[in-house]
């Protein structure tokens, strides 16, 4: 039996990757090498919840557009569910539903009592208004009211979102339940219960697995050549933190383009540049152009996709020079491409860990927030490496001690405590 998604969703178009097949297809590598029985994975492969709502909202030249929102709740067998909410155009049911999942397994890997949900709309952040991204925030959080709540579903930032928009959130459904919950979201401004750490906390995870990662193979921190795909939030606090402990930053890239210096870029220079430019990082002085195709292809010590998924793929998997590839962002590299780099021996350090820091930090400020104590973020980023090395050693113990890729024992390790936590809580009624 092939494990395919459950979901009647998007049609396949000849060359498309199903996000969901592919997460599928993961969980079922999993639940063989845990032996785990076909009842208890075709649970874990369905979603508990997927909420689809309309957004109509009224644009700035007096429009109206009416946009589609996804809430897709995979698991609360742990905990609350868990997860951010993207706005990019190329979301869909079917990617939501496969990060839901995601966040299943990176949050009991994590050991954080936590489910998995993601959220998103499929719309250019960039193309709307302040206005219209606070109308379309607001209706589109309305509309979930009754999913979400901070002991049922809370959502954080993702690709395209930030502390902006979960202020938006948390206020809307303050407003709706007649008084303040700070604990609807994370990833919240400092001035309603934020975190400190917060924003840097995926980048800061990132940085951690690559220096243990290194470390492990002997290899010193110091010099080694660093590409990374997507300046973003994870990106950029990635490269500026690997480049403070001396890493050479070799390329990054925006979605307009990236640039490539043989001898490592001025990370904290090319932040003043790219503030000054638009967000794009191309034609930064003393670094050549290169397409977000070309560095992927770049001889290096570790190569980070942390962009969108399905980057490294079947086609371009022979060119992947690197000696390690850190996923992240969620699901990067495709099935097949994973298949092809373990097969060559690359070590792929898979996304479920890599960028756990973000929803670590996100579980550290839901702590603080319902203790009503708060850290500084000494203690913040102490707390979350803690976490961090404690996940990082038990993938690479399983991987040792069942001859699995550092992926399947990443993944056997959530899978396997979330069917622990189903078979002790019992199949109701
Ligand atoms: N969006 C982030 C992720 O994919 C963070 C989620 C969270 O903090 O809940 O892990």
């Amino acid at each position: 039996m092939v494990l395919k998604s459950p979901l009647p969703i998007e049609p396949e178009t000849p060359g498309h990757i199903c996000p969901l097949d592919q997460a599928c297809s993961y969980l079922q590598d999993a639940g063989k090498e845990l032996n785990l029985d076909p009842g208890v994975l075709a649970i874990l492969s369905h979603p508990r919840k997927v909420v689809t709502v309309s957004i109509p909202v009224k644009l700035d030249n007096g429009q109206i557009q009416v946009l589609t929102g996804h809430r897709v709740q995979h698991s609360d067998i742990l905990g609350p569910y868990k997860g951010g909410i993207r706005y990019h155009p190329a979301v869909t049911l079917g990617e939501v539903s496969a990060l839901a999942m995601l966040m299943t397994w990176k949050c009991a890997l994590l050991g954080i009592p936590y489910g998995g949900a993601k959220g998103g709309i499929a719309i250019n952040p960039q193309s709307y208004s302040v206005g219209e991204l606070e109308r379309i925030t607001r209706r589109y959080i309305s509309e979930l009211i009754k999913d979400i709540g901070p002991s049922v579903d809370i959502p954080a930032p993702d690709m395209g979102t930030s502390a902006r928009e979960m202020a938006w959130m948390m206020d809307t459904y303050s407003v709706n339940v007649g008084h303040a919950v700070p604990g609807i979201v994370t990833g919240k401004p400092l001035s309603i219960g934020g975190s400190l750490g917060r924003e840097k906390a995926t980048g800061r995870g990132v940085m951690i697995i690559v220096r243990e990662a290194l470390a492990e193979r002997g290899k010193p921190l110091t010099g080694a050549r660093v590409v990374i795909q997507g300046f973003g939030n994870v990106g950029h606090a990635a490269a500026e933190l690997l480049h403070q402990l001396g890493a050479k930053i070799i390329a990054v890239s925006t979605g307009a383009g990236g640039i490539f210096a043989t001898n490592g870029l001025d990370i904290p220079a090319l932040t003043a540049y790219r503030a000054k430019n638009h967000r794009s990082v191309v034609g930064f002085p003393q670094a050549v152009a290169i397409s977000n195709v070309d560095l992927l292809t770049l001889p290096c010590d570790v190569l980070i996709p942390a962009a969108l998924e399905n980057q490294i793929t079947r086609e371009n998997v022979n060119q992947v020079q690197a000696e390690i590839v850190a996923e992240a962002a969620n699901g990067p590299v495709t099935l097949a491409a994973n298949q092809s780099l373990e097969a060559r021996g690359v070590t792929v350090l898979p996304d479920i860990l890599t960028n756990a820091g973000g929803v670590v930090v996100s579980y550290l400020e839901w702590v603080q927030g319902l203790s009503y104590v708060f850290w500084d973020e000494e203690r913040v980023n102490h707390e979350m490496e803690k976490l961090m090395l404690q996940a990082y050693h038990q993938v690479i113990q399983q991987s040792k001690s069942r001859q699995i890729s550092l992926r399947l024992a990443a993944y056997t390790l959530g899978v396997g405590r979330v069917a622990q936590a189903l078979a002790d809580r019992g199949l109701y009624p």
